[in-house]
């Protein structure tokens, strides 16, 4: 693979997303590189069968490990990367989760309570002293900032140096902020997992997760690596390959997202009908709420634009009220709304989404 280590260092991140995990310059040599559809490779090189690795899979974890400042390993899903990270806890250990976050890592969390491999502590993510005091005796704390779907902010510089200095390993779930916002590992997490479906891959159209871990880690690497290879949590040579595609354009999608998003929630703080309108100040997803789960989801069925879909980061805008799945907290609000943004133009944005809620408002009266 081409290396850029001597080019112009450091490059910065809307760079190094365009000029990493390329081919050595050869002449006649792609500039971008192959999609390779093989399970196995010829015998005595660096490569033997297609579930230990993948020549499409490098480029990408170059790209994304460059970025988080570590080295990153590829995954099937967001939920096979956060399935790897819980491997790292032994039987009858201790994981400290946040009350509210995405609720499909909560679930794979109480489904290993159940089943008794472990000891889950609860802790809501914005009372720091209380996450703080929930350390001791722990094993892995599971950190998500920016949360899925209510968007609070944990303090992770200070939760990080705490659970590092008791020995507790931390994953910080990234995938909200993406390493353009935010860089875990300089706030000193041990792992980084990402849902690449989101913001990194970024046109809704594969499933895609990683794991990324600090440069001089050869230890937690290696036990990801080697569960990734014998669970088999693999990802598609192809859907690597388009999330590679995806994520070059990541700079310039999520400064438009982030400011269409900006605008978007100030002008919904002042809208007839909305209650309360949660933006973390950065990023491209807002939550609001309106008056009931009714007119909440008069809104979403109201949107000719903004998709009524789950899911969220793609280039498209889509809305959803969280509360139509049973299996989301109770913490979440019936009528709350997460809007992730695109990257339409903000004004045909606006017009849907004012006149979603007005007819919703409308309606219920
Ligand atoms: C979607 C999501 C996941 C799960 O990722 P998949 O790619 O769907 O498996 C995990 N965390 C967050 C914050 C997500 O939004």
């Amino acid at each position: 693979m081409l290396d850029m280590s001597a080019a112009y260092p450091p490059l910065s991140p809307a760079t190094a997303l365009v000029a990493l995990g390329r081919p050595d310059r050869e002449p006649g040599a792609p500039v971008s590189p192959p999609l390779v559809l093989s399970s196995t490779f010829t015998a005595g090189g660096d490569l033997d069968y297609a579930r230990e690795g993948n020549p499409t899979w490098e480029p990408f974890e170059e790209v994304l490990g460059t970025l988080e400042g570590g080295r990153a390993l590829a995954f099937g899903s967001g939920m096979a990367a956060a399935t790897a990270a819980f491997s790292l806890v032994a039987p009858g250990g201790v994981i400290v989760v946040p009350r509210v976050a995405y609720s499909g890592v909560l679930a794979s969390v109480r489904q290993r309570v159940e089943e008794g491999q472990v000891i889950a502590r609860a802790v809501d993510l914005t009372d720091t002293d209380a996450v703080v005091a929930s350390l001791p005796g722990a094993d892995l704390i599971w950190l998500e900032s920016p949360t899925n779907p209510l968007l609070d902010v944990a303090d992770l510089p200070a939760i990080l140096a705490a659970a590092r200095a008791q020995g507790v390993r931390s994953v910080v779930d990234n995938t909200f902020a993406t390493p353009l916002r935010q860089r875990p590992l300089t706030l000193g997490a041990d792992v980084v997992m990402h849902s690449v479906t989101k913001y990194l891959s970024g046109h809704s159209d594969l499933l895609l997760g990683a794991l990324v871990t600090a440069t001089d880690d050869e230890a937690v690497r290696a036990q990801l690596l080697t569960h990734r290879t014998l669970v088999g949590a693999i990802p598609g040579a192809f859907d690597t390959w388009l999330a590679l595609r995806g994520i070059r354009t990541l700079a310039v999608r999520l400064d438009r997202a982030e400011a269409s998003a900006r605008e978007l929630a100030r002008r919904l703080a002042g809208l007839e009908g909305v209650q309360r309108v949660r933006y973390p100040g950065s990023g491209a997803m807002i939550a609001f709420e309106l008056e009931s789960a009714t007119v909440a989801q008069g809104c979403v069925d109201a949107c000719r634009l903004v998709s009524a879909s789950t899911s969220l980061g793609g280039v498209e805008s889509q809305i959803e009220r969280r509360r139509r799945y049973a299996g989301e907290s109770a913490d979440v609000p019936e009528s709350l709304l997460r809007l992730s943004v695109g990257i339409e133009e903000v004004e045909d944005l606006w017009r849907d989404l004012s006149q979603a809620v007005a007819a919703a408002v409308d309606t219920s009266r």
